[in-house]
């Protein structure tokens, strides 16, 4: 069950992804926490930052990770607005995440409830606990309102330029 604190958490990731649709981004955002601290925050870039594995977890463990000098986080919780996908849940694993808390699942990438679980693959020497639906309407609200904003642009892109033939 989420925790009154983890809605205070989700609500600090979703400021994230706000900050990554502004910068043209797909709207994901995700904070490293640990025992009410912040050690690290992200948001989705792989497009500004010309970075393939800039997903808002990835960035907030690189960032959690230089605060702590320390390439694992133990004892942490990585909140993210978004299921993560295989790459992400590779590196929390990596990372020795305890726990992690999403907001709206991602039916095609994700891979905690969507699809196949790789945790239950049992060749891991770490397990993470998990939990979704935290502020889930908010969290998937984001992605549809970008996704229409941008259909939108394309449209009348695509307007302008017939006019101007
Ligand atoms: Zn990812």
């Amino acid at each position: 069950m989420p925790t009154p604190n983890d809605i205070i958490w989700m609500q600090k990731a979703l400021l994230l992804a706000k900050k990554a649709a502004e910068l043209n981004e797909v709207p994901v955002g995700a904070i490293v926490v640990r025992e009410g601290e912040v050690l690290g925050e992200g948001w989705n870039q792989p497009i500004s930052s010309c970075d393939p594995t800039g997903h808002a977890e990835i960035c907030a463990l690189r960032n959690a990770a230089q605060h702590d000098k320390n390439y694992r986080l133990p004892g942490t919780v990585l909140y993210v607005t978004i299921e993560p996908c295989t790459m992400c849940l590779g590196a929390l694993i990596h990372a020795r995440v305890t726990r992690v808390v999403f907001g709206a699942a991602e039916p095609k990438a994700g891979v905690l409830a969507s699809n196949n679980c790789i945790l239950h693959a049992g060749f891991y020497n770490h397990s993470i606990k998990w939990e979704g639906g935290v502020c889930e309407d908010e969290c998937s609200s984001l992605m549809t309102e970008f996704f229409a904003r941008r259909r939108e642009g394309r449209k009348s892109l695509k307007a302008n330029t017939k006019k101007s033939d």
